[in-house]
């Protein structure tokens, strides 16, 4: 078992032995580790006791919250029954074929198959793999390059990284892998300042139609990109950009990949980011939410052009992870599908929680901190400002949103700072009550920001 110690002796443990991911260890060293021993519902509790809101639902992916005790009763009887067992060499077990059939249910027409990885990372890159095959298969082998969005994350693999735009990941190990280009993404509040939106949306979706040009559409296999990019900093793009991305694909013949790893199972109020935003994709990667995080899942749902091929195909597609539909895992995807069902969750988020989310959210706006609160469904982003009329913003030493994030933890909230911009993705279970919470919590975290700098 774990053994039970004060914060002191797991801060020393930790430094010692662990290395974190996305971390800095010296400063890491210098704060000590945060513990965070329990959960229950929307809340979490560190190793002093502190009750703390989770306004990112762990890394986006509690979205039924903590504690769910059906969700444990199934991974547990599962495990009981039968702990592993794969799906190579023509094998398979039932709650990797059940899970099959009712993903195919909750997903838009025509996504009747599914390929599992353990990770959204390793989801995307089952893309990359599933799309190569996919366009060999059709005797267009040619068709390799994958264009993406500069500052998304697809995740940490070397494909799924270099799929994905963020800088510091680019900058720090180089181009890894070479038939990847990126195109900027439609982000309004930091791109687009001064435009219309909708001229604004409809410029940065042909920015694909000339990166397309460019490489030569012969050579192009895909488009990846989420339909609201989520650790880029909650970019909701205009109405416009949608449409006009996917008029562009089908005028070139190249596949669409909407990276569902955050807007999937209910972020956006419905199943699917792409159902909220319109979005016809050809390949819908998935993972976070599948579970609500209780147990690591993802796959790629295969719309019926790739399906009809892939499904039916002589020769095996070379590729699959030993945990490729863990039985546990399955078993807790169902367990959290038929809750998410059954309680209504989604419809709440779109008729219910989320429109009085985004109303109080939008209150930040009147902060003297702010430029910008936007959201969907439940998640938004609100936009630090040294200057509310110029929206100039601060300057980068100052490590604003970092003092905002530290701010909200100090007042018991979960926020991310992604530069000077803060992101919340609650859990969809939440109450209007908490929406409240949450709201008063981050407007207090602004004034505590706003005084350590002085303004
Ligand atoms: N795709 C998106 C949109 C993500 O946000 C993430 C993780 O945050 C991933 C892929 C990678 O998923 P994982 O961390 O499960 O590998």
């Amino acid at each position: 078992g774990v053994p039970r110690h004060g914060t002191g002796e797991w801060q020393a443990l930790d430094h010692r032995h662990y290395l974190h991911p996305f971390t800095d260890h010296h400063d890491l060293g210098q704060r000590g580790v945060r513990v965070i021993e329990c959960a229950d519902g929307v809340y979490i509790y560190d190793s002093e006791g502190h009750r703390i809101l989770d306004g990112m639902s762990g890394l986006w992916c509690v979205n039924l919250g903590y504690g769910r005790q059906d969700l444990v009763d199934a991974a547990a009887a599962q495990m009981r029954e039968l702990p592993y067992y794969n799906s190579f060499f023509q094998t398979a077990h039932p709650p990797a074929i059940e899970l099959s059939r009712v993903l195919g249910e909750v997903a838009p027409e025509g996504f009747d198959k599914v390929f599992y990885t353990g990770s959204g990372s390793e989801a995307n890159d089952t893309v990359i793999k599933m799309v190569r095959r996919y366009w060999d298969l059709v005797e267009q082998p040619q068709r390799r390059v994958f264009i993406s969005r500069r500052n998304a994350y697809h995740g940490s693999t070397v494909a799924a990284a270099t799929l994905g735009g963020m800088a510091p990941m680019h900058d720090q190990l180089g181009p890894m892998v070479n038939f990847i280009e990126h195109i900027d993404q439609p982000y309004h509040f930091g791109l687009g300042a001064g435009m219309d939106p909708d001229e604004f949306g409809l410029r940065q979706a042909r920015l694909l139609a000339e990166k397309i040009e460019e490489t030569g559409p012969e050579n192009v296999a895909a488009f990846i990109a989420e339909p609201v990019q989520g650790a880029g900093g909650v970019i909701i793009p205009p109405d416009s950009y949608w449409p006009e991305i996917q008029r562009i694909c089908r005028e070139f013949d190249v596949l669409l990949v909407a990276d569902e790893v955050i807007c999937g199972f209910g972020r956006l109020g419905e199943w699917f980011g792409s159902q909220r935003l319109g979005i016809e994709p050809d390949l819908m990667p998935f993972a976070k939410g599948v579970t609500s995080g209780y147990l690591p899942l993802g796959g790629v749902l295969v719309g019926q052009r790739v399906g009809a091929v892939l499904g039916q195909q002589g020769g095996e597609f070379a590729h699959g992870f030993t945990y490729s539909g863990h039985p546990a895992a399955c078993a807790v995807a169902l367990a959290n599908i038929r809750a998410l069902r059954d309680e209504g969750v989604i419809e709440r988020v779109r008729d219910d929680v989320g429109p009085w989310f985004s109303e109080r959210f939008a209150t930040l706006a009147d902060h003297p901190l702010v430029g910008q609160a936007r959201s969907i469904g439940l998640v938004g982003a609100i936009e630090l400002v040294r200057d509310k009329d110029s929206l100039a913003r601060f300057d980068k030493d100052l490590g604003v949103g970092g003092r905002c994030r530290d701010a909200c933890f100090a007042q018991g909230l979960v926020m991310r700072a992604v530069g000077d911009s803060m992101i919340v993705a609650p859990p969809l279970v939440m109450t209007r009550e908490q929406v409240g919470e949450l709201v008063d919590k981050a407007w207090r975290s602004l004034d505590i920001t706003a005084s350590s700098l002085g303004v």
